[in-house]
């Protein structure tokens, strides 16, 4: 029996606190459980995230006061799941399971009461109202407009503090009480009811496979290969439909970035209010009233980013991974889980079937059809035989030579996009980066604007007319002349968002033309304006990076023009390739999503590329026999794990070193099967002011390398300044 428990208590959730365990408390107390502490002079509500049985602080541990409800907030089978991830992933039990439970739940407990502020005031107003000073008569507007709210949205709607609420209050204007309601974040935004389609062909063979699969005692993975399209999310609502019919449960997981109101508002409109929706912008209040809709019962469908994973869906029968082969389901903090491997570990402990759905799944994913571990539907045509979008690639050498210069549009483009303006239809075109130029060089001598803290140039935003640094953020003036030899002449090297902007403003003067990048989206709406701007016909071209990549669905898209489609080519990572063929074909499937045929032109300087070459010729199968025969050969993921171990520090002779004596510590106790490299400067050799070397291991059991890893990391002591993160099955090689 452990005798200490270590607590997150929730004014600081970001480390934890050792208390000792009563006698009287043993029993009830594991991890999970919810706790009242001593803290300071007061007592505090808690969460216990892991148990030890020694704790270096021993001899000034307080108890533990008591123990808040009987069931424990994480069930028995997510508690599992948060064990295999810290084992798996070579991460703390404590970050694994606060990655399990969302802070806004830990924060707030089980029971959670809000003041809800109401007009007591009718529609026609009243006569003390007219006189209002301006404060509370904002207030007074706020609710005339939105119906009741609670102190801290009435708040930030109106822009006033609490004092007018509070003299409101006293008048008898507003009423304020407490309140269980919970609020359901798409108030007032009814949707219209679908029918379930009748399917085509493949997609009833694809949801047969998977309701086949879902009826089985021990369901396993179904990979979803359906071209873009297809229909894929048509099967999706059937599969769960199915799930529900069954009285079990289910979990979407969609990446972040394609979280569209687009994506959410099909599964609400199949499935209305059992639907819980778990974005980033949610409020804390949100976040915490969608959890508890789903822990009690109230929804059954939990669909969201990442962390959707561990909703505490009650006898779950259909998790859906949508774009399985998305990078950014990795977490990139400790724990560095992947959702898409985690989702099918779920899979396995709670016994349900896991569908992992893509027009160009992972490698691994890929293999493990292969293999026979995961089953495979498959959707090689579109929805009502519309034709996949023609892509043209178009060699920006060549074109070059021709001009005399390099050209940041083709002639083809410009004919595509003039043709398409002329007749009406939409145009979407992709670049994946923003600001104006990528750098700013001298010509004469060189120079080029370089961060102070991290290995990478500046990129040069006109609009803000700043430099600023992609990976750190930091900003800077932009010099008047060169600071090393004081020549004025700057050249702006490469090209981002803004400039094509700027280049289509003189191209096509009367264009409407919306950018839609992380700087023209700062604000929350602002993707939903835009969006629904382009559907309704109000903008003729979307110009942005990742961002318009996936999901978008707009039928008068016809053509789509990729500009620099290599650039994702010029990165070092064996992944490269792969990427490639994944962005292009994404982006390809914007286009021709109508009744009216798409073109995709794709502008490249090394159009040859395999990459380039199977995206143009929708060639999935074939571009991963030969990818991975190459990856074979060289022993890369899917036929191998790989982790990476990176050590980041100020001193870089400190980091090397440091690096050095864990490879060396290390070597001794790796068994042979495990391959590895000697400690390097990473690719991005310094960011945000720390020096990074690394090290890479791979080999066919990913235990192999975590055992040992974690014994040095127990016994080789890091100096001050030196850090370390074990990143097992890494995506990002940087
Ligand atoms: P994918 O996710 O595979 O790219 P979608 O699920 O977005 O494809 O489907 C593409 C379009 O086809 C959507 O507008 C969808 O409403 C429509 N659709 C899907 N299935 C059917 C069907 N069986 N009959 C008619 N339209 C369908
Ligand atoms: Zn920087």
């Amino acid at each position: 029996m452990a005798s200490i428990a270590k607590v997150v208590v929730e004014i600081s959730l970001d480390r934890e606190f050792d208390y000792r365990i009563p006698a009287h408390l043993q029993a009830s107390i594991r991890v999970g459980s919810q706790v009242t502490v001593p803290f300071q002079s007061r007592e505090l509500r808690g969460f216990v995230v892991g148990l030890a049985n020694y704790s270096a602080f021993a001899d000034k541990l307080k108890e533990i006061a008591g123990v808040v409800g009987e069931k424990p907030l994480i069930p028995d089978e997510i508690m599992k799941l948060a064990y295999w991830i810290a084992d798996y992933y070579c991460a703390p039990i404590e970050h694994a399971v606060r990655t399990v439970l969302p802070s806004a739940v830990r924060k707030r407990g089980a029971k959670h009461k809000k003041q809800l502020v109401a007009s007591l005031v009718n529609e026609t107003g009243c006569p003390a109202c007219d006189n209002l000073p301006p404060k509370q008569q904002a207030v007074v507007e706020t609710l005339r407009q939105h119906g009741p709210l609670t102190v801290s949205e009435l708040k930030e709607r109106s822009g006033c503090s609490e004092s007018p609420i509070k003299t409101l209050e006293k008048l008898g204007l507003v009423s304020i009480e407490e309140s269980t309601i919970l609020r359901d974040p798409h108030a007032g935004m009814e949707l219209l009811r679908t029918e379930p389609f009748a399917l085509m062909v493949e997609q009833r063979t694809a949801l047969d496979t998977i309701c086949a699969a879902m009826d089985q005692e021990k369901p396993g993975t179904v990979l979803l290969h359906g071209v873009t399209g297809s229909g894929k999310t048509e099967v999706y609502l059937q599969a769960i439909q199915h799930a529900l019919d069954k009285g079990q449960g289910a979990i979407v997981l969609v990446p972040e970035i394609s979280l569209t109101p687009q994506t959410v508002d099909r599964f609400r409109s199949r499935f209305g209010d059992c639907v819980a929706v778990l974005h980033s912008s949610l409020s804390d209040g949100e976040r915490h009233d969608e959890w508890h809709r789903i822990r009690n019962g109230e929804a059954q469908i939990a669909i969201g980013a990442r962390s959707a994973l561990f909703s505490p869906v009650e006898n779950l029968g259909l998790i859906v991974v949508d774009e399985e082969h998305e990078p950014t389901y990795k977490q990139d903090e400790s724990p560095r889980y992947n959702a898409r491997d985690v989702a099918v570990m779920r899979g396995r402990i709670e016994n349900c079937c896991v569908v992992l759905g893509s027009a160009t799944p992972a490698l691994e994913s890929f293999n493990n059809v292969r293999d026979g571990r995961y089953g495979l539907a498959e959707m090689l045509m579109r929805v009502d035989d519309r034709s996949m979008p023609l892509m043209r690639v178009v060699d920006m050498r060549i074109e070059a030579e021709k001009e005399g210069r390099a050209s940041i549009f083709s002639k083809e483009l410009v004919q595509g996009i003039y043709d398409r303006l002329n007749i009406n239809e939409q145009v979407i075109l992709f670049l994946n980066r923003r600001g104006f130029s990528a750098s700013l060089q001298c010509e004469k001598c060189g120079y080029v604007a370089e961060c102070a803290e991290c290995s990478v140039s500046m990129t040069y935003h006109k609009r803000a007319h700043k430099l600023l640094c992609h990976i750190c953020g930091a900003e800077e003036k932009v010099p008047d002349r060169c600071p090393d030899c004081g020549d004025p002449d700057f050249k702006y090297a490469g090209m981002g968002t803004e400039r094509i902007e700027e280049v289509l403003g003189k191209l096509c003067p009367k264009a409407r033309v919306a950018r839609m990048d992380s700087d023209t989206m700062r604000k929350k709406d602002s993707y939903r304006t835009v969006l629904d701007q382009f559907k309704t016909g109000k903008i003729d071209i979307l110009l942005g990076t990742q961002m318009i990549a996936k999901g978008l669905d707009f039928p008068n898209v016809t053509l789509v023009g990729v500009l620099h489609a290599d650039m994702s080519l010029n990165v070092p990572d064996f992944r490269a390739g792969e990427r490639t063929f994944q962005l292009l074909t994404q982006v390809a499937g914007r286009a021709g999503r109508g009744e009216k045929a798409g073109e995709v032109i794709v502008q490249a300087y090394t159009p040859h590329h395999p990459a380039i070459q199977a995206a143009r010729s929708l060639d999935y199968e074939g571009f991963c026999s030969q990818d991975l025969e190459f990856r074979r050969e060289l022993n890369y993921p899917p036929f191998s794990h790989l982790v990476l171990l990176t050590f980041k520090g100020e001193n870089e002779l400190e980091v090397m070193a440091a690096a050095d004596r864990f490879s060396a510590q290390l070597e001794r106790i790796l068994p042979e099967s495990v391959s590895h490299s000697p400690p390097v400067p990473a690719p991005l050799a310094r960011a945000k002011g720390l020096w990074r070397y690394q090290i890479m291991l791979r080999c066919e059991h990913t235990v192999k390398m975590t055992r040992p890893i974690r014994h040095v990391q127990q016994t080789c002591r890091l100096p001050k300044g030196v850090t370390l993160t074990v990143d097992v099955d890494a995506l990002s090689l940087l």
